[in-house]
């Protein structure tokens, strides 16, 4: 066993977006507590699960949290492309809604930005926050859950080594080893979809416009990236389609984005990199248990239509590190039964509303029984005669539905 055992006042494990975004949160306070970060693959890896070829649609008021915990300027110096506008259609039907910035009264609706631009800037952040240690290239082998405190062995670097903290937060995505170690068992529900992921060059200029367009076999998005007609694509498609997707040499590929993107930015014309994520809906009953809170994909997947998931675990991240700052600085316990069940209480309705915006959008915009599709046009074309219900619309696109946390306000923790 590695040296004598570490005792921390936050153990976080994965340090992908969601983890390394609390280390940063707490971290970056006056007085920080004392945090350890363990993540399996290092932050400049070239197979960094979390920082991959993935872009991220960043919502506003994740904008807004990303700035309160000091990581903004550096996601903004790396490239951030802002989304003016999102233009939503359904494929072979009529109905059309626009979103735009000017009518929310912001600068951006949000940002896109590649997921290793933000994993650049929140490595480069903590190498600046003396209470937090990282620890990688490291993984949870055992846990002991005590009455003061959780006690993890971890296989650091080829050697055992014993960590402890009054809170472990689990934030090693939707395959947690930690959420099986604490005997968790999340609810799970298989899509039928994978995602395919690219960035591609179109014909059109993107103006700043994000696209989601449905089709009968998934949704299908190409958010703006840098340059006037460069995107990033995530196109959902049915699990057999998908395998025939990547199969496609590039040409052909690009011919079939065409039609399938009904040529809102005309031709597709280059493609650089193509992955398949699978995609399923996953939720525990509870995000925390004893000395323990789930953050993120460990607690929550949903499906990437809206790109809602990294938007939803920030606000996991922002609501955890304010729980345990205030609680700390009243002189409570971090790992306290009552903080932690205040803090799921307080993210209960934020998921409710995300998995069923979610898990709608899927459900409705994937089938084409002749009386859904009328729905569908009629609640397209609604959105636009609706004020008030597009403004609720955009208020979730923009991150801003619920109570808002000290750092979503733009105010320190
Ligand atoms: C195709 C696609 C497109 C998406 N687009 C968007 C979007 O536009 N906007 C948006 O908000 N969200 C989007 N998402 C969702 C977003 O990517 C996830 O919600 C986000 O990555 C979750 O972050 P996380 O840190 O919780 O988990 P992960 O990103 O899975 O990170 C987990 C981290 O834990 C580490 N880890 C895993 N196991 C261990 C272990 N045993 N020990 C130590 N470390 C471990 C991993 O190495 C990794 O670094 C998309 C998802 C997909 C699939």
């Amino acid at each position: 066993m590695k040296g004598a055992e570490c005792e921390f006042d936050l153990l976080i494990v994965g340090g992908g977006l969601v983890g390394a975004s609390l280390a940063c949160a707490l971290g970056g306070c006056a007085d920080a507590p004392r945090i350890g970060l363990v993540e399996a693959v290092p932050f400049d890896a070239s197979d960094q699960p979390s920082y991959d070829g993935r872009a991220s649609a960043l919502a506003w008021g994740s904008r807004c949290i990303l700035d309160g915990i000091g990581v903004w300027p550096g996601v903004e110096a790396g490239g951030a492309e802002p989304i003016g506008a999102i233009h939503v259609s359904d494929r072979g039907h009529f109905g059309v809604t626009r979103l735009s910035a000017r009518e929310a009264g912001v600068p951006a609706l949000g940002y896109v930005v590649r997921n290793r631009t933000l994993g650049n800037a929140l490595a480069q952040r903590l190498q600046t926050l003396p209470t937090v240690e990282v620890i990688t290239p490291a993984q949870p082998q055992a846990l002991a859950i005590e009455d003061e405190r959780a006690v993890v062995t971890l296989q650091h670097a080829g050697e055992a080594r014993r960590v402890s903290a009054r809170l472990l937060v689990a934030a090693d995505g939707g395959r947690s080893a930690v959420r099986a170690l604490a005997g968790i068992e999340p609810q799970s529900r298989d899509y039928g979809q994978s995602a395919v992921i690219a960035e591609v060059r179109m014909a059109r200029p993107h103006r700043g416009c994000a696209f989601e367009r449905f089709t009968e076999t998934g949704p299908l998005a190409l958010l703006p990236l840098d340059g006037r007609d460069r995107c990033s694509l995530v196109w959902s498609a049915r699990s057999d389609e998908v395998e025939g997707l990547l199969a496609l040499d590039e040409a052909d590929f690009l011919a079939r984005l065409t039609r399938r993107s009904g040529r809102l930015l005309g031709e597709a014309l280059e493609l650089h990199g193509r992955h398949a994520y699978p995609l399923a809906l996953q939720l525990v009953e509870q995000p925390v248990g004893p000395r323990l809170a789930l953050v993120g994909n460990a607690a929550h997947a949903v499906h990437p239509v809206g790109g809602q998931g990294y938007n939803l675990g920030l606000r996991d991240a922002a609501a955890l590190a304010e729980a345990v700052i205030d609680g700390l600085r009243a002189g409570h316990d971090p790992g306290a039964p009552d903080l932690l069940e205040r803090y799921a209480a307080g993210r209960s309705a934020d998921y409710r509303r995300t998995v069923r915006f979610t898990d709608t959008m899927v459900g409705l915009f994937s089938n084409n029984l002749p009386p859904l599709a009328a729905l569908r046009n009629a609640g397209l074309f609604g959105l636009d005669l609706l004020p008030p219900l597009k403004r609720l619309l955009m208020e979730h696109a923009m991150g801003l539905a619920g109570r808002q946390t000290r750092p979503a306000r733009g105010l320190p923790l």
